[in-house]
């Protein structure tokens, strides 16, 4: 079998979307460390494409990517990449000043309407009357993470590339212009570029390959399911969030989902919900809504990695020549996907910048090296 030209680490949906934008112009080995694809963050997220998330950058990286999510190439899936459903961002008295400053930076992205409590109560009927002010996108999104995911595993092998599962890298070598990695089952794979998008753990391939460290951090974040009241209309409730960074929940499968928007650093790792954030779950959905939690059906946890000024690194290091960084994808990784990945593809293949309104520079991984130096 050829040789790769580019190896890819981590088959979350970082690696696989980059892979698939890859594919089409250089033949592209996937390494995931996992038996599945999608196994850690990628699996775990709330699926929402929306812009009441991140600040102007991220809200730039998702209207870049929503078309592709409208839009799929016709090769990319046989079923729809999501559906829609309304963001509703509510507020008390006190928290109103916040809404109008949101509702500022979100109209450059989106149109919004403006709600008053009747509109607020009529869209999400489960809120206490507290909630007195809204903002609503009708055209905000849900996502099918698994079509996502598939999609792009789909047209990398399409264009001739593979996935490699079970292929945990544990070592890292660069000579003669090649990087060699070493899987712990002892495979070992060459390419001149290595991607690296490992998620939680994209510092610690960085170690291995001697490549000076961003400064990742990985957050947790909870989310519990449970029962709605009886008599709800799931199908045309909204993902609902407080203004503040406090609670968000939706319709899943026939329940709930909850999150109370926890951020507790951790180590990366396979996450696993605490009780603390599963309890303070329960508690503000009953403090916020008309709700009673009385028994949590599931509950997971997942890592959301930051780099230190929160926007995404994509590019190639300053410090190693062909080592590639994709990572720091935050809370906003689905949703950016089809934007970062075009943006891997015109770094790495020195094509036109694809997204006008961010600058390269803003996303460079070199912004990081000062901080080390
Ligand atoms: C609770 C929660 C809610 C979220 N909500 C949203 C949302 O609504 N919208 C949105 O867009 N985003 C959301 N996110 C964020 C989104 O899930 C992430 O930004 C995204 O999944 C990151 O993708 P990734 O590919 O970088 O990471 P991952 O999916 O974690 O993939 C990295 C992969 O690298 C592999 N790997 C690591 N080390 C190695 C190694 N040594 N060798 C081989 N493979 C390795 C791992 O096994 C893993 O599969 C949410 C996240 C969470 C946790």
């Amino acid at each position: 079998m050829d040789p790769p030209d580019i190896l890819v680490i981590g088959g979350g949906i970082a690696g696989l979307s980059a892979a698939a934008a890859l594919s089409s112009q250089a033949k592209v080995t996937v390494l995931e460390a996992e038996e599945q694809v999608g196994y850690h963050s990628s699996g775990r997220s709330a699926t929402m494409v929306h812009y009441a998330l991140g600040d102007r950058l991220v809200r730039a990286l998702t209207l870049a990517s929503r078309p592709f999510f409208d839009n799929p190439p016709a090769d990319f899936t046989d079923v729809p990449l999501g559906r829609r459903m309304p963001v509703l961002v509510h507020a008390r008295e006190d928290e109103r000043a916040a809404l109008d400053a949101l509702d500022a930076e979100i109209s450059l992205f989106a149109k919004l309407e403006r709600l008053d409590a009747a509109g607020v109560h009529g869209l999400c009927p489960l809120l206490k009357p507290d909630a007195l002010y809204g903002i609503a996108d009708f055209d905000a999104m849900r996502l099918d993470p698994h079509a996502l995911l598939q999609g792009n595993l789909r047209r990398l092998r399409a264009h001739g590339g593979q996935l490699r599962t079970g292929a945990r890298v544990t070592g890292v070598e660069h000579s003669n212009g090649l990087w060699t990695v070493t899987s712990e089952k002892g495979e070992s794979h060459s390419a001149p570029i290595l991607v690296n998008a490992a998620g939680s753990w994209a510092d610690r391939i960085a170690a291995l390959a001697e490549v000076r460290p961003i400064g990742l951090e990985p957050k947790r974040r909870t989310i519990i399911t449970f029962d709605a009241p009886r008599g709800t209309e799931l199908e045309s409730l909204p993902f609902a969030k407080t203004i503040g960074d406090e609670l968000y929940f939706a319709p899943e499968s026939g329940r709930l989902f909850a999150s109370p928007m926890d951020e507790v650093p951790s180590e990366p790792m396979d996450a696993q919900p605490d009780e603390y954030e599963v309890a303070l779950a329960a508690f503000r959905m009953e403090e916020r809504t008309t709700v009673q939690v009385r028994q949590i059906h599931s509950k997971w946890a997942g890592l959301r990695t930051f780099t230190p000024d929160k926007h995404p690194a994509v590019g190639f290091a300053a410090d190693a020549e062909g080592f590639f960084w994709l990572a720091g994808q935050g809370g906003f990784g689905l949703q950016t996907s089809p934007a970062m990945a075009a943006i891997a593809a015109a770094l790495i293949f020195a094509g036109g910048w694809p997204v006008a309104d961010v600058a390269p520079e803003a996303l460079s991984p070199a912004r990081f090296a000062a901080q080390h130096a």
